[in-house]
């Protein structure tokens, strides 16, 4: 292995990819990812949802939800390929919420003016749309299952006609093939150790064979594990990272119901759901804080699987909102998102130490946003602006800025 590099990226998740593409796509350099793991996919990303909406709290966010999904939609442009394996899902994403019509206006207005399309559908338009889905703003008694009659409606719904989804994992494969492609020298089955430094500054790596890569700039992509590569130098300063636990269920969708729904964030029962499509299921998370709280000791030791009652829960509250849907057999897994408890929020950009950079924190937004948090490092370390960039100031996920406030601090932040 050559020891010296421009770049060390630690972590071939979508993260350390889209750095390490971001890099090339403006200047020729030596970059070198590095991931334990033996093929793609070990970390949060080969859980991932990726579901890719637009409305956040924070207009920021919003922003970089919008810049990250503009390179998803422009895939092959971004990549600088004509073939690709990734594609764009555009299937919309229906918010139901109990917060009135008020809200879903104002929303829609806000996504607007920041370059989002938002519309606002009654209930008439979203039967007419969707007729599989309940309008119902009144969520069921998940926990006593009581008998639920459903309420008459009258809601406002955001919608975002843009949101839509990637194959992870196919995502993650362009990158590799397209940074390869470029030059970039990226080692599995290669754990690193520590990071280096002198006097300050990053001086490279030490991999857990006791080798040594010279680098002046190292950036932490270890998602999860991103703790243990930081906390030697003390460069994530006050931030907490929290390996946590993340629930999914999966059930068939009917042959009616196929390529007629849209993504459903269900605020009143705390549910997601979006179809994958081609496989025929749709796959079920949480909205809930409440579900974003089960910390994990050591990420390469958790249980893998879902909870039957997670699965209850979750399932009834579907079937609320999909009242034709049968339930014959239900699978699932558990991934980890890595929390950034203060805020929810990714902490991205160099550290006290010279040179040595995290994209960490990203909880249950890091695969849309990866795109555009790739372009901030990317333009950081090179100072050269692309295409692709989000005008968002880096500031506002910097490493040494305060937290931000927030009511909610789950993935719905
Ligand atoms: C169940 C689930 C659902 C999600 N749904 C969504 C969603 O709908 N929309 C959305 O935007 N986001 C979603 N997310 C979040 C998103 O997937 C993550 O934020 C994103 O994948 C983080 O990417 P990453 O590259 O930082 O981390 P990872 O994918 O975990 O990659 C980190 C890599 O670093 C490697 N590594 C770690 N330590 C070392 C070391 N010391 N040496 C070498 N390699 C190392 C690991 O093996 C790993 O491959 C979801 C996540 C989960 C788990």
């Amino acid at each position: 292995m050559a020891d010296t590099a421009d770049v060390i990226i630690v972590g071939a998740g979508i993260i350390g990819l889209s750095i390490a593409h971001q890099l090339l796509r403006r200047a020729k350099l030596r970059i070198l990812v590095l991931e334990k793991g033996a093929a793609l996919g070990e970390g949060s990303t080969g859980a991932s949802s990726a579901v890719c909406r637009f409305r956040y709290t924070y207009d920021e966010m919003v922003c970089l939800a919008r810049d990250g999904v503009a390179a998803y939609r422009n895939w092959s442009e971004f990549l600088g390929e004509a073939e690709t394996t990734a594609g764009y899902q555009r299937l919309g994403s229906l918010w139901f919420t109990p917060l009135g019509g008020d809200w879903a206006r104002g929303e829609a207005v806000r996504l607007r003016r920041l370059g989002v399309a938002a519309e606002v559908l009654d209930d008439v338009e979203l039967s007419e749309r969707y007729p599989a889905l309940n309008t119902c703003l009144q969520a069921p008694d998940l926990e006593s299952g009581a008998e639920h009659s459903c309420g008459p409606g009258g809601g406002r719904h955001l919608f975002e006609p843009d949101a839509g989804y990637v194959n992870p994992m196919d995502a993650a494969n362009d990158l590799l093939r397209a940074v390869k492609a470029k030059g970039a020298s990226v080692r599995f089955n290669t754990k690193v150790a520590r990071v280096r430094a002198r006097s300050g500054k990053a001086s490279g790596v030490e991999l857990a064979t006791g080798e040594i890569v010279d680098s002046p700039v190292v950036i932490n992509a270890a998602g999860p594990w991103c703790n243990g590569l930081s906390a030697p130098l003390r460069a994530a300063g006050a931030w907490e990272f929290t390996p946590t636990r993340i629930q999914i269920v999966h059930v068939d969708c009917p042959p009616g119901m196929r390529s007629r729904l849209p993504i459903c964030a269900d605020l009143t029962s705390g549910i997601y759901f979006r179809e994958q499509l081609g496989s025929g299921q749709i796959i079920v998370g949480s909205l809930l804080e409440s579900d974003e709280r089960e910390a994990v000791a050591d990420a390469d030791d958790f249980a893998r699987h879902h909870d039957n009652e997670f699965a209850r829960l979750k399932l009834h509250a579907l079937q609320h909102r999909l009242p034709g849907l049968r339930i014959s057999s239900v699978r699932g897994y558990s991934g980890l998102y890595m929390v950034n408890r203060k805020d929810v929020h990714p902490v991205v950009g160099q550290t006290h130490v010279d040179g040595f950079y995290l994209v960490n924190g990203c909880s249950g937004h890091g695969f849309k946003l990866a795109p555009a948090l790739g372009g901030m490092i990317a333009r950081a370390i090179t100072g050269v602006r692309d295409g692709f960039d989000t005008d968002v100031d880096p500031a506002f996920l910097a490493v040494n800025r305060t937290p931000l406030q927030l009511d909610l601090k789950s993935a719905m932040a």
